[in-house]
C-alpha cells in the first residue's frame, strides 16, 4: 500500500492550515472539512489530526480511533442527518483510496440506493 509522509499529505496541510478548506468542526485530536469534490449534498470528511495512511492503522490508537467517530456524529447532528446518513471508509488503492491520511466520508442528502456506493 502506498504511504505518504506528512510533509507530502494533503490532509496533513489540511490540518496544519497550510491549504484551505471549508472546516465545520474540530476537536483537539480529529478535524471535519468538505469534500472537494461532493459526491451527495452533505459530504463532509473527518480526519484525525495525526498522520496515520488508513483507518486501519489509527485503530492502533483508541484515542483517536473514538475521537474520529465522535466528530463524525457531532458533524450528523449539526448537519441535521443524525438519523440518516452513511460513513464509507476506503483501505488501499484497489478500494478507491486516493489519499493515505486515514479518514472517514460522511454522506446524507442522497437517496441511498442499494446500488450507491461511493
Ligand atoms: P478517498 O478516495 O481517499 O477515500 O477520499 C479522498 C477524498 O478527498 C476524495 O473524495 C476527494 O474529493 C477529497 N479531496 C482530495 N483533495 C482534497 C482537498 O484538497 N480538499 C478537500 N476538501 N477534499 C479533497
Ligand atoms: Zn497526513
Amino acid at each position: 500500500m502506498s504511504q505518504q509522509t506528512p510533509d507530502d499529505c494533503i490532509f496533513c496541510r489540511i490540518v496544519a492550515g497550510d491549504l484551505p478548506s471549508d472546516r465545520v468542526a474540530e476537536t483537539e485530536r480529529s478535524i471535519a472539512f468538505r469534500d472537494i469534490n461532493p459526491a451527495a449534498p452533505v459530504h463532509v470528511l473527518v480526519v484525525p489530526r495525526r498522520h496515520e495512511p488508513t483507518m486501519g492503522a489509527l485503530a492502533a490508537s483508541s484515542d483517536d480511533l473514538t475521537d474520529v467517530f465522535r466528530l463524525v456524529q457531532q458533524v450528523a447532528e449539526q448537519e441535521g442527518v443524525a438519523d440518516a446518513h452513511r460513513m464509507v471508509v476506503s483501505t488501499g488503492s484497489g478500494a478507491g483510496q486516493t489519499v493515505f491520511h486515514a479518514h472517514v466520508h460522511v454522506l446524507a442528502g442522497v437517496h441511498f440506493s442499494e446500488e450507491w456506493l461511493l
